[in-house]
C-alpha cells in the first residue's frame, strides 16, 4: 500500500494545500494510505476533522507526517527540514519551481529522492487533467479582476438609475493565455467594456468570442509569433516599439489594466512603462500577474500595492492562493491524475519511468539532478 503524505505549506503567504478531503477520500478508495499534517488545510477551508472523516490519518507534526511516506504531495518545493525527514527513494510531487528553487532541488538529489515538478508536465492531451499551471492560472485570472474591482473606486457595469447613468469600466487585458482569457471572461461578466492584446495571432478569435475587442500590431512578425508548443516568442525591438506606441494610445483611456504576459524560461516582457502608468486617470487600477517573474509593469512590486501618480499597481504573487479552497481543489485533482501514473490498480507503488509524462516532469532521481534544463548550473 502506498503511503501519501500532505504537509502544511511553509512558504510565507501560501494558503493552498496539496490534497483536499474529497481527494483524500478518492485516494483511500484506490488503496492508498494518506497521512495529513495537522493544520495542513486550515487556510483552504479544510479542517483536520474533514480529512479524518475522509479516511486520512492526522499527524501531529512534520516529522510524523513524513516518517513512512512513499510520496510527499506538496504545493511548493518542500523546505529543508521536510526533505531531510524523507526516506531515500521517496517521491516528491509539487509545483517545485525547479529553476529558481535550486537549493531544494540539490538537497532532494543528495537525499536520493525522486522529484517531479508539476510545471514540467508536458501540455499534451493525455496530461490535460494534470495541467496545474492552467488550473492555477485560470483562477488567478479570475481573482485578478476581482482584486481590481475591489480596489477600483467606481462600478464595473453600466448602470441606469433614476439619479442618472454610470458608465461601464474599461478593462484592458494584456496577455490572453489561460489567465488572460479568464480575466476577460470575468470582466465581461461584471459588465465592463473589455479589450485585450497578445502577440500570438491564434488568440484574436478567442478574445473576440468572449465579447472583447482585440488590440494588437498585426504585422508579419505577429503572424509568426507562436512557437510549435503554442507559447509566445520574445518579440524584436522593432515590434516592441510599435506595440508600445499602440498600447500607449490605448492605455490612457482605460480604467483597469490586467497584465498576464509571460515567456517560458525568460523574465516577463515589460509591457507598461512608468510614463504609460502616469498617463492613466487618477483612481485607475493595474494588476500585474507577472510580478513574480520581473513584472509586466514598470514600478510593480511583489506583494505590494504601489500608488504611482494616483494609479494603484497591485502585485500579488500568489493570486491563486487568494481563492485557496478552489485552487486547492483543482490542484488536488491535477495531483490525483499524476499519482495515477505512480501506482497500480491495487494502490501499490509502480511508476513506469518510461512514461513520457514522468520522464519530462522528473527533476531528481538516484542521487542526481536529471532534468536537462537544470544541468550545468
Ligand atoms: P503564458 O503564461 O506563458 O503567457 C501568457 C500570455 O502572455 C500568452 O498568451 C502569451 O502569448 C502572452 N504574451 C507573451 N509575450 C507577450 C507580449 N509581449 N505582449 C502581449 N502578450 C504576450 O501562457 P499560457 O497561459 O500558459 O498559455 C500559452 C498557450 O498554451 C495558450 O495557447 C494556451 O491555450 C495553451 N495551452 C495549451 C494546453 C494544452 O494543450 N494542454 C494547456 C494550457 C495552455
Amino acid at each position: 500500500m502506498t503511503s501519501l503524505a500532505v504537509t502544511r505549506e511553509r512558504r510565507p503567504g501560501e494558503t493552498r494545500v496539496a490534497l483536499t478531503p474529497d481527494a483524500v477520500k478518492k485516494l483511500v478508495a484506490q488503496g492508498c494510505q494518506v497521512v495529513v499534517e495537522s493544520g495542513a488545510g486550515a487556510s483552504a477551508l479544510a479542517p483536520d476533522a474533514d480529512y479524518a472523516g475522509a479516511g486520512a490519518q492526522i499527524a501531529a507534526d512534520l516529522a510524523h507526517a513524513l516518517k513512512d511516506a512513499d510520496i510527499l504531495l506538496t504545493v511548493n518545493a518542500p523546505p529543508a527540514e521536510a526533505i531531510a525527514a524523507l526516506k531515500a527513494g521517496a517521491i516528491v510531487v509539487g509545483l517545485l519551481d525547479p529553476h529558481r528553487q535550486k537549493a531544494a532541488v540539490a538537497q532532494m538529489a543528495e537525499q536520493g529522492l525522486t522529484a517531479f515538478a508539476m510545471e514540467l508536465v508536458p501540455r499534451i492531451s493525455r496530461a490535460q487533467a494534470m495541467d496545474a499551471l492552467s488550473s492555477q492560472a485560470n483562477l488567478a485570472g479570475y481573482r485578478a479582476v476581482i482584486e481590481a474591482a475591489q480596489a477600483y473606486g467606481r462600478a464595473m457595469p453600466m448602470m441606469m438609475t433614476a439619479a442618472g447613468a454610470i458608465a461601464p469600466a474599461k478593462v484592458f487585458v494584456m496577455g490572453a493565455g489561460v489567465a488572460g482569457l479568464q480575466a476577460i471572461a470575468t470582466a465581461r461578466r461584471l459588465g465592463a467594456v473589455v479589450t485585450a492584446t497578445d502577440v500570438r495571432p491564434a488568440v484574436k478569435e478567442q478574445v473576440e468570442s468572449l465579447g472583447a475587442k482585440f488590440v494588437a500590431v498585426e504585422d508579419e512578425e505577429f503572424r509568426a509569433a507562436e512557437t510549435a508548443e503554442g507559447y509566445a516568442r520574445p518579440m524584436s525591438e522593432e515590434y516592441q516599439v510599435k506595440q508600445a506606441a499602440l498600447v500607449g494610445e490605448h492605455i490612457k483611456k482605460q480604467d483597469i489594466v490586467v497584465t498576464t504576459a509571460l515567456i517560458p524560461g525568460r523574465p516577463a516582457p515589460r509591457l507598461v512603462s512608468a510614463e504609460q502608468v502616469a498617463s492613466m486617470k487618477d483612481g485607475s487600477v493595474i494588476v500585474d500577474l507577472a510580478v513574480d517573474y520581473g513584472g509586466n509593469v514598470e514600478g510593480s512590486a511583489a506583494d505590494e500595492t504601489v500608488v504611482a501618480q494616483g494609479v494603484k499597481i497591485i502585485g500579488i504573487v500568489n493570486m491563486a492562493g487568494r481563492i485557496a479552497a478552489d485552487a486547492s481543489a483543482l490542484y488536488a485533482r491535477n495531483l490525483m491524475a499524476f499519482v495515477a501514473l505512480l501506482i497500480d490498480k491495487q494502490g501499490a507503488l509502480a511508476p513506469d519511468m518510461d512514461d513520457e509524462i514522468l520522464k519530462e516532469a522528473l527533476v531528481t532521481q538516484g542521487g542526481r539532478v536529471t532534468h536537462p534544463s537544470l544541468q550545468g548550473g
